[in-house]
């Protein structure tokens, strides 16, 4: 058999080993997983809204519990196990690290309290064990950084209310602190012209279906061209507006200046295109400007990702998923790229005789490293669907030590 280590389980990673399944059908596969629990920006980056795009974490579980996969849960490489190691342990390694570091806007006042990064934001109120809430209250204006999808599901997580959050597995802190913010306005600003935003029309139209919000735009002379985007917009600014408690309102052409404050954050400063400068009042800031990928051991990335031949980084080690191309794509272009990536590794692979799994337990076992395999991860999985409380599909474990004993079957038995 040859052996080959993914290191992360995530989209890019599950698909990754979908992929080996088919074409390498003489292999046996490796998920390893810094948190106790898979399917990394599934669970962490997807809106807690948004179950529908979380349901292919069912294909995913279905490739985790196959022969010839195994899940190391709670097995951080670079704490754990090094990169090196694996190296040896293995024929082939593949960074499926995703991309797990903010981009920072690099303007002044970006650590005043008030201003977070969305991968910060989106992890706390999907539950991510190393989030925290922002220190902020009394927000009565959010200004959102960013054109992106990203942008648009912070905005609509903020807008929401409770009723609308239903069937979501959001944490029921996190709704209430959402719900006892004072929101009146939402602001979604954008360094470029409207026609030249990324969001998909489907996300952005979905902001015109809220019960709590009504979107507008201050500047309609903005919208030019005539994209799916400019056109939903201009339905947004020609529509009689709803009186709903927050308002969402896109801005054009303005590029960040600076968070101003005293300690907190005050306002947000932008400068327009003909170079005047625009003052939004904000006590929360969110950075919806893209993610890096941070190093593993060894392997460091540069502008954000790990330098590649077309998923090869050097001899026997892979890259795929965002840690490859950068923070972008949908959720399907990682099945694509997967499969390009298990055909190379199909031809450039060969059985070293290597102690593979085998002796990835074996370290594990002598370092005292408690990892969660797949039946682990069921437990956790079940534990989580039936302690979740009325209106919540999910609730989900927000420290590793809960999920831990989770994975050994104490919650159940405790629910
Ligand atoms: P994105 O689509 O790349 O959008 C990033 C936005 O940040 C762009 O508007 C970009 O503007 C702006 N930006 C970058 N640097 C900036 C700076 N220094 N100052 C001001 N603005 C700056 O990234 P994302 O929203 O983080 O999403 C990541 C990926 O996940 C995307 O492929 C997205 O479609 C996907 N996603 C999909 C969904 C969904 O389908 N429901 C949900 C969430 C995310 P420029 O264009 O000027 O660079």
């Amino acid at each position: 058999m040859k052996s080959i280590a993914i290191i992360g389980s995530g989209p890019a990673g599950c698909y990754l080993a979908d992929q080996l399944l088919r074409l390498v059908p003489d292999a046996s596969i490796d998920v390893l997983e810094k948190l106790p629990v898979p399917f990394g920006l599934i669970r962490y980056g997807v809106a807690p809204d948004h179950q529908s795009t979380k349901a292919v974490t069912r294909v995913f579980d279905r490739v985790l519990s196959r022969d010839h996969v195994s899940f190391f849960g709670n097995v951080e490489v670079g704490r754990d196990v090094r990169l090196d190691e694996l190296m040896t342990l293995y024929d082939a390694v593949v960074l499926a690290t995703g991309a797990a570091r903010d981009r920072r806007v690099s303007i002044p006042g970006e650590d005043l309290l008030g201003v977070v990064g969305s991968g910060s934001f989106v992890g706390w109120y999907n539950g991510h064990p190393h989030s925290q809430a922002p220190v902020v209250s009394g927000v009565r204006s959010a200004v959102i950084v960013g054109n992106g999808n990203v942008a648009i599901d912070v905005a609509r997580i903020l807008a929401k209310g409770p009723e609308e959050l239903a069937g979501s597995d959001v944490d029921g802190r996190v709704a209430a602190w959402l719900m006892a913010l004072p929101l009146q306005t939402v602001h979604i600003v954008g360094r470029r012209a409207a026609a030249e935003a990324k969001f998909t029309d489907h996300e952005l139209a979905e902001l015109g279906t809220l019960q709590r919000a009504w979107p507008g735009v201050s500047d309609p002379a903005s919208l030019a061209g005539d994209t799916a985007v400019v056109k939903t917009l201009r339905g947004f600014a020609e529509s009689t507006p709803r009186d709903t408690p927050v308002s969402i309102n896109f801005h054009f052409n303005l590029t960040p200046m600076a968070f101003v404050g005293d300690g907190k954050l005050r306002e947000a400063q932008f400068r327009s295109a003909a170079g005047e400068t625009v003052s939004l009042p904000a006590q929360l800031a969110v950075t919806c400007i893209g993610y890096e990928a941070l190093p593993c051991c060894s392997a460091a990335p540069a502008n954000g990702v790990f330098a590649n031949e077309g998923g090869k980084v050097d001899e026997r080690l892979y890259v795929v998923g965002w840690a490859k191309r950068g923070p972008s794509g949908t959720i399907p272009t990682n099945r694509v790229e997967a499969q390009q990536l298990a055909q190379r590794i199909s031809q450039e692979t060969h059985s070293g005789e290597r102690a593979g799994g085998a002796g990835l337990r074996k370290v594990l076992e002598e370092r005292n490293v408690r990892w969660v395999d797949y039946e682990g991860w069921q437990r956790i999985n079940a534990a989580e669907l039936v302690r979740a409380g009325a209106g919540r599909c999910r609730e989900k474990f927000c420290s590793p030590a809960e999920m831990l004993d989770a994975a050994l079957g104490q919650q159940l038995r405790t629910a």
